[in-house]
């Protein structure tokens, strides 16, 4: 159910309904002001956007701490995954999300950002990791 839902965002189909049943199931994805999955890069949705949605709902909901759990800003920077994250008190549930977070922004860097194959370059006129078929 979640693929379907990343699917829908990525073919940019209308889903109103799968989202508020994904959110009951998955309530990291409603950790911001605005649905922070929306901002990230196409390819990368497609390749890790259900493993990380998977893993940080996990590693939140483990700590039951979503309250104080906030995404301030997702996006990319310099050709890599850049997720942003509100101060914790709490310095091993920070450390457990924060390994998350990083697993995927290391992945990012070789997943192309238009369609999510392995990325074989970086896109000269806009720093990202591309594959052949998506360079522009
Ligand atoms: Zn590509």
């Amino acid at each position: 159910m979640l693929r379907e839902y990343i699917n829908s965002i990525v073919y940019d189909e209308d889903n109103y309904e799968l989202e508020q049943e994904i959110v009951r199931k998955y309530p990291v994805l409603r950790a911001s002001r605005s649905y922070w999955i929306y901002d990230i890069p196409r390819g990368w949705l497609i390749n890790f956007g259900e493993d990380l949605v998977r893993d940080l709902n996990e590693a939140v909901s483990k700590y039951n701490s979503l309250i104080e759990f906030n995404i301030l800003e997702v996006k990319e920077k310099f050709g890599g995954l850049r997720i942003y994250i509100g101060a914790m008190n709490c310095n091993i549930f920070f450390n457990a999300v924060n390994e998350v977070i990083e697993k995927y922004e290391q992945l990012s860097f070789v997943v192309c950002v238009g369609c999510g194959n392995p990325a074989t370059k970086i896109s000269k006129t806009w720093i990202v990791p591309v594959c052949e078929k998506c360079e522009p």
